[in-house]
């Protein structure tokens, strides 16, 4: 069941190509060159789409993003040495999102290992501390097989992760004997597992005792693709739930009980929250006081047991899979119906906080001055949106104003920086995506929301764009800096006597950039708008043009901010 009828002889690379398509892997990225183009050639040949991309550091991004939407890791293919060091970047990133990922990279021929032989480098010790696995296949290439499946296996199964398997150079080209190639079939689907039953009994008597509960529904919660039952459970016991930044759209962001828009005064003075996979982390501002009351009750939902206890003293925890765990606790509700009032000083409290932070955010947008400021750019924008479109984002400003905007109507719809708060991973995502949608629904838009500074990281994939032809929309939000930059005339004026490194303040990038002709540039299209009419009517010519990539260049006030804070939601270090 390996060989072709009559094969005798294959090379290492078609025997590493089978072994993938073998573990259902539909989607390869990367730069080839020596050793793995024959790798990347092979795959094509059998049907696995490759995707040449313009630094390994995008190519693995978009890998991990392929695992995170799609359930099934994709592969990042990169060269020895360099190639393999850009790429730990995306290892690191997908290991930290809890995203499967399958790294392969090419290396130096076993003969001249400890001899400087051409980019060597300890690729397997390296990609050590950044996987959940990481081998160098001993009896290659009659064991491939085996260890593709390993890898692929410990990238879904448990928390998932990245992993990565090192080829060395020789082992590409050698021809093998077909006979003496060990076949490995696809590995099973992860198993579920479920909660143990006292704990589910305890949470659920937890939750109804409860006087001002909470749900959090995390990106672990869409990729277990636990938005059926999370939403039933929201509806049947009428809690109030908010996302968090890849969690929006496993319950519709317009969902009545979404209390997004209340989110510091949700976490402050809940008294029972649900953690539906999401870590008490940074961005949770670890679970502690004075963000959260001190003595909030959590029961958390996990599927790493090692997570559960993280910075608070859990009141129960849940192992298991997200959407067997909370169908347990539907039962609960089901044996004894209970639902939270509606009448209640919380729901009041929540939902006065909300008009009041959207009245906020909309007096905003109104605004008439010109440069815009971002909120008048992202009501522009959620005006015109389709429902069902991916929403790329990153950039400092750009991403976490536009989140609170931007509204996601679908589970596992967004992409951004996430845990690992990383820049330079939205074209990457938006390519997946693209390429996921075109599978799956070629009518779905992919809209990527960038700052110009994060545009910058992985600009040239603009061309990956174009040459595959992906029908992605690029709005950079250009303030002509990180944070804040200044316009073209105080430019002008501050380099009037000065050398520009001595005086350019470390923020600022070059004003009034034009990078929709990086997209012209491919034969894409592209747009310089200043004005909110110029922003609506670009957009609603792109979005209508459902075949051609394109690049909005949306010029804002250098200075603009966002709203004042009670707390900052991301606290960075700088700011
Ligand atoms: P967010 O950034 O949305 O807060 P995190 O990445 O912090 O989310 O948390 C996601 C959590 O989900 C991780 O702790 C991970 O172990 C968990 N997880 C991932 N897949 C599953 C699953 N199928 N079932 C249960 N938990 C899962
Ligand atoms: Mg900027």
């Amino acid at each position: 069941n390996f060989a072709e009828p009559r094969e005798q002889e294959v090379s290492g690379a078609t025997v590493i190509a089978r072994a993938l398509l073998a573990q259902d892997v539909k989607y390869m990225f990367g730069i080839v060159g020596i050793p793995v183009t024959e790798i990347a050639l092979a795959a094509q040949e059998l049907g696995i789409r490759y995707i040449g991309m313009r630094n390994e550091q995008a190519a693995c991004y978009a890998a991990s993003a392929i695992g995170y939407l799609t359930g099934r890791p994709g592969v990042c293919l990169v060269v020895s040495g360099p190639g393999l060091i850009h790429a730990l970047g995306g290892m690191a990133n997908a290991n930290i999102n809890c995203w499967p990922l399958i790294v392969i990279g090419g290396s130096c021929e076993r003969n001249q290992e400890a001899m400087g032989a051409f980019q060597e480098f300890p690729q397997v010790s390296n990609s050590n501390i950044l996987t959940k696995f990481s081998a160098i296949p001993i009896n290659i290439p009659t064991s491939f097989f085996n260890e593709i499946e390993e890898a692929v296996r410990n990238s879904i199964y448990g928390r998932p992760g990245a992993c990565y398997v090192d080829i060395p150079a020789d082992f590409v080209t050698r021809q093998v004997d077909v006979s003496s190639v060990k076949f490995k079939e696809c590995c099973l689907p992860p198993p579920i597992s479920m909660a143990d039953t006292s704990a589910v009994n305890m949470a659920a008597s937890v939750i109804r005792n409860a006087k001002q509960p909470l749900l959090i529904i995390g990106k672990g919660a869409a990729y277990a693709h636990a938005e059926e039952s999370i939403q039933k459970l929201v509806e049947q016991c009428n809690l109030p739930f908010l996302p968090t930044p890849m969690g929006k759209g496993v319950v519709p962001d317009n969902h009545p009980n979404c209390v997004g828009a209340a989110r510091s005064r949700a976490l402050k003075y809940a008294d029972v929250i649900v953690l539906f996979g999401a870590r008490l982390n940074w961005m949770l501002h670890f679970g502690l006081p004075p963000r959260y009351h001190p003595h909030v009750k959590f029961i958390q939902v996990d599927i790493c047991a090692e997570e559960l206890g993280n910075n608070v003293r859990p009141a129960v925890t849940l192992l298991g899979n997200i959407n067997a765990v909370t169908e347990q606790l539907l039962e609960q509700f089901d044996k004894t119906p209970w639902q939270y009032p509606t009448e209640t000083k919380w729901w009041k409290a929540l939902k006065e906080k909300m008009e009041s932070n959207e009245a906020i955010s909309k007096e905003l947008a109104s605004k008439k001055s010109l440069p815009m400021n971002y909120y008048t750019v992202f009501y522009h924008i959620q005006e015109q949106l389709p429902r069902d479109c991916f929403i790329v984002s990153e950039g400092a400003n750009t991403m976490d104003i536009g989140r609170t905007v931007l509204q996601n109507y679908f589970p596992r719809h967004r992409l951004d920086a996430g845990t690992f708060g990383i820049m330079g991973v939205g074209l990457g995502f938006a390519i997946a995506a693209a390429l996921v949608a075109k599978d799956r629904n070629p009518k779905q838009r992919v809209i990527c929301v960038e700052g110009d500074s994060a545009f910058g990281f992985s600009g040239m994939e603009v061309e990956t764009i174009c040459r595959y032809n992906l029908p992605i929309i690029l709005l950079v939000v250009n303030n002509n800096g990180i944070y804040q930059g200044i316009n073209t005339d105080s430019w002008k004026e501050m380099l009037k006597f000065h050398d520009a490194t001595t005086r350019v303040p470390p923020v600022c990038l070059l004003p009034n950039a034009h990078y929709e002709q990086v997209m012209t540039a491919f034969g894409g299209k592209g747009y310089f708008v200043q004005t909110p009419e110029d922003l609506q009517k670009s957009l609603r010519q792109t979005l209508a043009n459902t075949t051609e990539p394109s690049l909005i260049n949306i010029m804002i006030e250098p200075q603009s901010t966002r709203k004042a804070q009670e707390f900052h939601w991301l606290t960075r270090s700088n700011m």
